[in-house]
């Protein structure tokens, strides 16, 4: 049992480029996007970035547990209308099928918006059915739902519309969720004391469960506690505070899963993955 601690990397000139950048920071887990996350369309991986990709990550230790990549932020799995919906489910099949390509096992992704048109029960659903839809055209990847901010109308910041999602997938063995740990603070659980920390996580294993724990994205927050506002802080210099780091760092549930700083000064990221280290109980 390991901790796998590292940070969203570049993948500037190529996503062969990130398995370096990521040992050079002393991480053992890194995050990617394997496109351009603005952008709709991207040329396919080409087959030599494929085979580099994967010599590099074996060179440099990483397996399919500790690699964690991202995906677009235009697609919304639950798109109210046909349009966008469809062209969402296509990007994220596009997404899932370079995580095959890449031998990569895990993708994670905001699960999406109602965009003030449709329920929120009828928004869990379309995301339910887009992600039944990708893995049946896709293998061994799983989906990896990300809890929110709650910011506008992104759904998933509360851990029942996680559940609620998972309840809806066909294969349970390949859905898990990503605790992000900003989100989770401004949406409104708080995680600024050990006891906090002890109650949120309660609940999270009562309404979601560890066995869907399958990434944790470690943020501090520049925005108060229930602000539904998404700013992510260096880690002990925000809303938060350094408490919740420890407690995952000292707690077997986190153990085997990416752990991965999307914090905000890159410069530093060595220093916080020293840090949370540190916190590591022999
Ligand atoms: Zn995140
Ligand atoms: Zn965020």
């Amino acid at each position: 049992m390991t901790y796998f601690v590292g940070a969203h990397v570049s993948a500037a000139g190529g996503v062969d480029q990130a398995p370096l950048r990521a040992k050079e920071i002393g991480a053992n887990a890194f995050a990617l996007f394997t496109k351009n996350q603005r952008q709709w369309k991207a040329k396919p991986l080409e087959v030599k970035v494929i085979a580099d990709f994967k010599r590099k990550c074996a060179a440099l230790g990483f397996t399919d547990q500790q690699i964690l990549p991202h995906d677009s932020y235009l697609i919304n799995l639950g798109h109210p209308e046909t349009e966008g919906l469809e062209k969402s489910r296509a990007a994220f099949l596009d997404e899932m099928q370079r995580c095959e390509q890449l031998g990569i096992k895990l993708l994670n992704f905001h699960p999406g918006s109602h965009l003030n048109k449709i329920s929120t029960s009828e928004c869990l659903a379309k995301i339910a059915e887009s992600i039944n839809i990708t893995l049946d055209q896709t293998q061994e990847v799983v989906a990896v739902i990300e809890n929110t901010a709650g910011q506008g109308s992104n759904l998933g910041f509360e851990f029942e519309q996680l559940a609620e999602i998972i309840d809806q997938v066909e294969d349970k063995s390949r859905v898990g969720v990503c605790i992000d740990t900003c989100h989770t603070f401004v949406a409104g659980y708080d995680l600024r004391t050990q006891e906090d920390c002890v109650r949120t996580f309660k609940q999270f294993e009562e309404i979601v469960g560890y066995q869907y724990l399958r990434a944790m994205h470690l943020n501090d927050a520049k925005t108060d506690f229930g602000s539904k506002v998404d700013r992510h802080d260096s880690l002990g210099q925000g809303k938060i505070g350094i408490e919740p780091f420890k407690f995952i760092m000292q707690n077997p549930q986190f153990e085997n899963i990416p752990l991965i700083l999307e914090t905000t000064n890159p410069d530093i990221w060595d220093q916080e993955i020293g840090l949370l280290r540190s916190f590591i109980q022999e």
